[in-house]
């Protein structure tokens, strides 16, 4: 499971929130920017949209990195899975209350 006492662990998972609210926020501008015509703006906002994804996977590459590393001994990997789990879900929730639809590239 998560530890919270954990500085790394609260970092990184608050590391990995920035990066979805702001892939969150770019994919809301898209819109906009779709349903205006801004073509130009929404080809701009697909490529920030783009990197900010990569950034939000790299977030969570380096949670699983750092829970393999450091709290790998004190854990089952059956519960890692259902904790790594709860939190999928948890921000899967997150992102879908923004009512997101995503846009075909
Ligand atoms: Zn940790």
């Amino acid at each position: 499971m998560i530890d919270f006492e954990c500085a790394d662990c609260k970092m990184l998972w608050r590391n990995y929130a920035e990066a979805m609210t702001k892939l969150v926020n770019l994919e809301n501008q898209q819109k906009k920017a779709a349903a205006a015509g801004y073509l130009s703006l929404f080809k701009d906002l697909t490529n920030q949209a783009q990197r900010a994804e990569f950034q939000r996977d790299e977030c969570r590459l380096q949670i699983t990195r750092h829970e393999q590393d450091r709290h790998r001994a004190e854990t089952e990997p059956a519960s890692m899975d259902e904790t790594s789990r709860s939190r999928s879900v948890f921000y899967a929730d997150q992102y879908s209350a923004g009512k997101l639809v995503k846009i075909p590239g």
